[in-house]
């Protein structure tokens, strides 16, 4: 999928400070005008996977992020390329978004059972291990009594007297904008352009009847806020020789407080007292892996960063890992003993600029002793 050069929230016409609400709003909106499904318009699925795209950016707290502060060289920095998660068609991603209905989009598809969103929601650190989870669902599965063709046992099917066999309806809007056409399918047969007579007394003449199900999805480690995993074939079945919808399973990774992710690395800060960042200090602090030691050598300033390679991330259905990058912050004390006072006030005596002159580090002179 080309990635559009164009100003996502200019593509779904909300301002830089819309809410997650107004954002799923504008886009369902335009979604429904611009869909292949419903549109007539030539560039209609060029202009439904741009706003698509601008959705699955601006809908993930992380990648808005980064939009917002870099633009769409951030979004590539961040490892971000749209759609590089399985998102079937568009009709899929259609049904993705705004489905669990029951029998599908249109008459095209009459066959097929509509598809099943799902969400879960994991911690940081799981996303970065990766897990799995148990995710219940109701999905419509064939009826056992009239074996999924709606009729009560021993009773024929008609034709649909409300679309005469069709299958569809075309309904005539009328707004500001003019007149429309659209096509939908028929609501009394749901598009089989054929009813029961009688119908099914389990099912109501649908053919299906809801059941409960628990899928076990596993998520793979480094996934991202917001993405989705479709399991085909477990959504809603279809009707009578149609294959049963699929599931997409939208994963939440919740923000830990101990760490920021952008794209594949994490950052972290650790404080150092003023005495741990003159003398040099052993500290712990979290990881994803865990609390790590990290030795800081004498005179460490802060804004220093240190790195930890490849403790970062995983790379997301690729290899490796990204980096922690943890930032150094030294704490001033905010209040003193007379006693402490006194000692840093002496101290500050016996300082002269020599003191806080750069130098060849503790370990940079172990290092060279080695040499
Ligand atoms: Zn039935
Ligand atoms: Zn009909």
């Amino acid at each position: 999928m080309a990635t559009t050069g164009r100003d996502y929230y200019e593509l779904l016409g909300v301002s830089k400070d819309a809410s997650e609400a107004e954002i799923k709003r504008a886009f369902r909106r335009l979604a429904r005008e611009l869909h292949p499904d419903v549109s007539e318009a030539a560039d209609a699925e060029e202009r439904f996977r741009e706003v698509a795209e601008a959705y699955q950016v601006l809908s993930n707290t992380e990648t808005r992020q980064l939009y917002d502060r870099y633009g769409h060289a951030g979004l590539q920095g961040g490892g971000f390329s749209p759609g590089t998660f399985d998102f079937g068609s568009l009709s899929d991603i259609f049904s993705a978004f705004f489905g669990d209905d029951l029998f599908g989009a249109g008459g095209g598809r009459r066959a097929r059972g509509a598809d099943v969103v799902a969400e879960v929601a994991i911690d940081l650190v799981e996303a970065s291990r990766g897990v799995d989870r148990e995710v219940a669902l109701e999905v419509a599965v064939a009826c056992d009594r009239c074996g999924g063709n709606g009729a009560d046992p021993g009773t024929p099917i008609v034709t649909c007297a409300t679309c005469r066999g069709a299958g569809r309806l075309q309904q005539v809007s009328r707004s500001v904008f003019g007149e429309f056409v659209r096509t939908q399918a028929c609501p009394r047969c749901a598009g089989a352009g054929r009813v029961p007579e009688r119908p099914c007394s389990e099912c109501g003449g649908s053919g299906r009847v809801v059941d409960e199900r628990t899928l076990e999805v596993t998520i793979p480690p480094g996934i991202h806020d917001g993405q989705q995993i479709r399991i085909s074939g477990e959504g809603h079945a279809g009707s009578v020789g149609g294959r049963a919808g699929d599931v997409y399973v939208r994963v939440r990774v919740r923000p830990d407080e101990r760490f920021v992710r952008e794209g594949d690395d994490i950052f972290s800060t650790v404080d150092l007292t003023i005495a741990q960042a003159a003398l040099g200090a052993t500290v712990t602090t979290d990881t994803l892996d865990g609390p790590a030691d990290l030795e800081f050598e004498p005179g460490t300033q802060p804004g220093q960063i240190r790195i930890l390679r490849g403790r970062g991330m995983p790379v997301l259905q690729g290899f490796g890992r990204g980096d922690h990058r943890v930032l150094v912050n030294v704490v001033v004390p905010h209040r003193l003993t007379t006693e402490q006072r006194e000692l840093l006030e002496r101290f500050e005596q016996l300082s002269s600029d020599d003191t806080y002159r750069a130098d060849e580090g503790f370990f940079e002179k172990l290092k060279s002793a080695f040499r």
